[in-house]
């Protein structure tokens, strides 16, 4: 008979048993040895044994429930969407769950996230999916094969919630915010019986093993024999995620990727004017496109929407475009885009358009009547051109659909939407546990993966959760 772990009572988690009507007919003597096998305490068998000779099967079950929970609750430290996405893989199976937060209260990233619209996943067809996750798609196709965005999909209705597909193939929850889904999804796992402990940042392990949380009434000290870390990556820090943990795991020789920008902004060379950034940071730059060479002598070119910063660009195509970026500055230094202003445009028709004769009219009433260049598009060519190739018809046409930019620096990993680099798969096995530290599993993005934005980095952090809830399931129970 296969055990199967299961929850014996409403709000209550933890024993890891079958359930009992799956036992009608089955001796109880059989199934705790069941039990003995996979608990791995004969103590407790011992005890099991005595206790169902005294008070009988259902009752002792009932008991087993609360000893499991003192005895050997999973710990999972970090409340965000990966951390509690693992919490729900075990209380459903009925084991106890403990999830530890440094805040006040959990999921403070995800939140942040819904704020400008929740892009909870993508709707593209899978392959393609996968394809997002770059040099890491082998080791993120096992994840979404287990818990895909379609399951991620059929997880949000199940919490009450629609979702929908926007033009764009991304997926959203109805009313594009985080907060009904975390509001719902709290109180599911609470009535599981998850036990949440807020304000306890964890600060490594002890000389003995103990997971040492330091809390608003002093250092604590936990035992677990079963840890899911789900820390988040290094992006802002004030929602929780800090990367605090970086030197605590390396000191138990576990293989890192420093953390690094991804998703992020990126500053000019010398800054912009205080013209330039005083009348037009934070403005939109519609529909231009971008090009570069990275440091592998790959050419990239897309197209979108981007934004001028204080410090330089940012916005979707940046983003889109800023691992490349990224890698690229730390190669050579710097790295110059190109802007195409007028993406729709043959190149001819703008060389013809800015020559024609403009008699009396400025330059920028020319270049808005003929080709509809304006604002931040007109001051960003009075920024970067030269009087004289302001003067040059051919050469302002040029210009204009190949505007030159250096980028010398992402902005600081604090800033970024998220980060790359993390605990090395090489470092886990299949089941997402550290090879090094038997019985301590890691999901989330303080893995080594990085993708772009679109509903990719959730995505990855629910189905590394889910497996690394699964892989703990399986280490609690011997498999
Ligand atoms: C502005 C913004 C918008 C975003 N929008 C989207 C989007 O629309 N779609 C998308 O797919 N992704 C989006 N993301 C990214 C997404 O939110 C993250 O990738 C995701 O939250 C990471 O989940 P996680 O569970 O791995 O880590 P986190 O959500 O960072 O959670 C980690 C948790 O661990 C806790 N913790 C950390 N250190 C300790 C410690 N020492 N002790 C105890 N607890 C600790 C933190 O307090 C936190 O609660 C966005 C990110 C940002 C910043």
């Amino acid at each position: 008979m296969a055990i199967q772990a299961v929850s014996v009572g409403k709000g209550r988690a933890g024993c890891l048993f079958p359930p009992v009507g799956a036992l009608a007919g089955t001796a109880a003597t059989d199934w705790l040895g069941i039990f003995a096998q996979h608990s791995h305490r004969r103590n407790q068998r011992d005890a099991g044994q005595a206790l169902i000779r005294q008070v009988g099967l259902k009752s002792a079950c009932g008991l087993f429930d609360n000893m499991e929970r003192n005895m050997s609750p999973v710990t999972i430290i970090g409340g965000g969407p990966a951390g509690l996405m693992a919490a729900e893989r075990l209380v459903q199976a009925g084991v106890a769950v403990d999830v530890y937060d440094a805040m006040p209260s959990l999921g403070r990233k995800f939140l942040l996230a819904g704020v400008g619209g929740l892009n909870i996943t993508h709707a593209e067809p899978f392959e393609a999916f996968v394809s997002r996750y770059g040099a890491r798609a082998g080791v993120i196709r096992p994840l979404l094969e287990k818990f895909s965005p379609d399951a991620l999909r059929a997880w949000v209705h199940a919490l009450g919630i629609e979702t929908f597909v926007g033009s764009s193939g991304r997926v959203f929850p109805a009313g594009m915010k985080a907060a009904p889904l975390l509001r719902a999804w709290l109180h599911r796992l609470r009535q599981a019986g998850v036990r949440f402990h807020v304000r306890h940042r964890w600060t490594g392990w002890d000389g003995s093993g103990a997971l040492r949380f330091a809390t608003p009434a002093g250092e604590r000290l936990v035992h677990a024999e079963a840890t899911v870390l789900a820390l988040g990556g290094a992006s802002w820090p004030k929602l929780g995620s800090d990367g605090a943990w970086v030197p605590w795991l390396t000191a138990r020789g576990v293989d890192l990727a420093p953390l690094v920008p991804a998703n992020s902004g990126f500053d000019v060379a010398g800054g912009w004017s205080a013209h330039l950034r005083s009348r037009f940071a934070g403005q939109p730059l519609k529909t231009v496109a971008l090009g570069f060479t990275d440091a592998a002598g790959r050419q990239h070119e897309r197209r979108g929407e981007l934004m001028v910063s204080d410090t330089g660009i940012e916005g979707g195509l940046v983003y889109a475009v800023s691992a490349a970026l990224r890698d690229t500055i730390a190669a050579q230094g710097a790295v110059t885009v190109r802007l195409d202003l007028l993406p729709d445009w043959p190149p001819a028709r703008v060389a013809a358009a800015v020559a024609h004769p403009r008699g009396a009219r400025s330059l920028s009433n020319h270049l808005q009547s003929r080709l509809g260049i304006r604002g931040v598009k007109m001051a960003l060519l009075r920024e970067l051109l030269t009087p004289d190739e302001l003067k040059d018809a051919a050469k302002l046409a040029q210009a204009m659909q190949s505007l030159p930019l250096l980028l010398s620096a992402p902005r600081p990993i604090a800033e970024a939407i998220s980060s790359a680099g993390g605990i090395r798969f090489e470092a886990l096995d299949q089941n997402l546990m550290l090879r090094d530290l038997p019985g301590v599993f890691v999901a989330g993005e303080m893995l080594d993966w990085e993708a772009p934005t679109g509903g990719y980095l959730l995505s990855a952090c629910f189905a590394s959760g889910y497996a690394a809830g699964q892989g703990t399931l399986a280490y609690a129970r011997g498999e």
